[in-house]
C-alpha cells in the first residue's frame, strides 16, 4: 500500500553522495530521507545536496536525531515525529523506540516546558516544519476511523484506499497498536499541537502537508486539523498559500493574491477566517487564468472518479 518507487537503500557517504548525484540527474525537485538512513550516509546526502542545491526533506533519521538534523541545515523536517526523544522525560512509562507505536504513546508524556526551546532552535536553524497531521487518522481510535470514511471527502477515495483504513491491522508498521493505543494516541497528538503552536509562535514556518490520500481533498482536511491544533484560521490559510511559494522560492507574488500575482486563485461561497472549513465551498477556480466554475469542477471530479 505504500508506493516505493524512487527509493534507494543507502549504507554510507559514498551511497549517500551517489544516490543524491542519480536523484537529482533524473530530475527530482527534494531528496525525501527516511528513518533508518545511517549517520554516515546522511553526511554524504546532505553534502552532495548543497553542492547540487537540490534540498533534502524529510524524517528524522534516528541516528542523526534533531540535532544532527537541525545542524544539517535539513530544509524540511515532515511529520515532526523526530521531537519526541527530546520531549520525554528518562522515567516516562513509555519511552519513543523505533516502531512508530512507542514512539505514538510517548508523545502524551513530552515535558510541555521544553517545547518553547525546541522551536525556537528549529527557527534559529532555518528548518521549515510539515506536520502532516492528518497522516493521524490511521492512529486515531475505530470510532473517528469509522466516522472519517462516512465524509464525503472519503467518498473520493478508491477502494485500495479505504482498505488502508479499514485493514489497517494488516499493515506492518501499525499491526503492533491496540484499540487502547488508538484511545492512547489522541493524548500524545495533543502534546503535539502544543509544539505546532509554538513553531507558529516563534515565527518557524510550517507548511500544510498531507502525504495521505485522496489527495487534494485532503489539503482541506490538513487545514481543519492545523486549527484544530490552535492555529488561526488565516495562519492555516497561509501554510498552504504563502508559505509554500516562499519554500519553493516562487516570486512574483505566488500564494498570494495581489496585482500582477499568478492567475491562480480560488473562490469560496463562505469566509474561510470566519470557518476554515469553508476552503471546501469552491464556487470555481481559475487555473492559469482559465475560468473553470463548478459544473465544470464537478464534471473533471466525475472523469477522474472513472
Ligand atoms: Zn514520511
Amino acid at each position: 500500500m505504500i508506493d516505493t518507487a524512487g527509493r534507494v537503500i543507502v549504507h554510507d557517504s559514498v551511497d549517500g553522495t551517489r544516490a543524491v548525484r542519480e536523484q537529482a540527474a533524473a530530475g527530482y525537485d527534494f531528496i525525501k530521507v527516511y528513518n533508518n538512513v545511517p549517520a554516515a550516509a546522511y553526511r554524504g546526502i546532505v553534502a552532495e545536496a548543497e553542492r547540487l542545491g537540490i534540498p533534502v526533506a524529510g524524517h528524522i533519521p534516528f541516528e542523526v536525531g534533531l540535532d544532527g538534523a537541525l545542524a544539517a541545515g535539513q530544509t524540511s523536517i515532515e511529520h515532526l515525529r523526530g521531537y519526541v526523544w527530546h520531549l520525554v522525560p528518562e522515567d516516562a512509562p513509555n519511552q519513543p523506540g523505533a516502531d512508530l507505536r512507542s514512539r505514538t504513546l510517548a508523545w502524551a508524556h513530552g515535558d510541555l516546558s521544553r517545547i518553547q526551546a525546541l522551536a525556537e532552535r528549529t527557527r534559529d536553524a532555518g528548518v521549515w516544519s510539515v506536520p502532516t497531521l492528518s497522516v493521524r487518522m490511521i492512529m486515531k481510535p475505530d470510532r473517528l476511523v469509522e466516522a472519517y470514511l462516512a465524509t464525503e471527502e472519503a467518498s473520493h477515495m478508491t477502494e485500495g484506499m479505504r482498505a488502508f483504513y479499514t485493514e489497517r491491522m494488516s499493515i506492518p508498521w501499525i499491526s503492533n497498536f491496540g484499540p487502547a493505543d488508538f484511545e492512547a494516541a489522541m493524548d500524545g497528538f495533543a502534546v503535539a499541537d502544543s509544539l505546532i503552536r509554538a513553531l507558529v509562535g516563534v515565527g518557524a514556518p510550517v507548511l500544510a502537508g498531507t502525504d495521505t490520500p485522496p489527495l487534494g481533498f485532503a489539503l482541506h482536511r490538513e487545514l481543519e486539523e492545523l486549527v484544530g491544533a490552535g492555529l488561526s484560521p488565516f495562519e492555516a490559510l497561509q501554510s498552504a498559500t504563502v508559505l509554500p511559494a516562499r519554500f519553493l522560492g516562487r516570486g512574483g507574488g505566488a500564494g498570494m493574491v495581489a496585482e500582477g500575482s499568478p492567475a491562480d486563485l480560488v473562490l469560496l461561497e463562505g469566509d474561510p477566517l470566519a470557518a476554515i472549513a469553508n476552503t471546501r465551498r469552491i464556487a470555481g477556480v481559475v487555473r492559469r487564468g482559465d475560468w473553470l466554475d463548478r459544473a465544470t469542477l464537478d464534471a473533471m471530479l466525475e472523469e477522474a472518479g472513472r
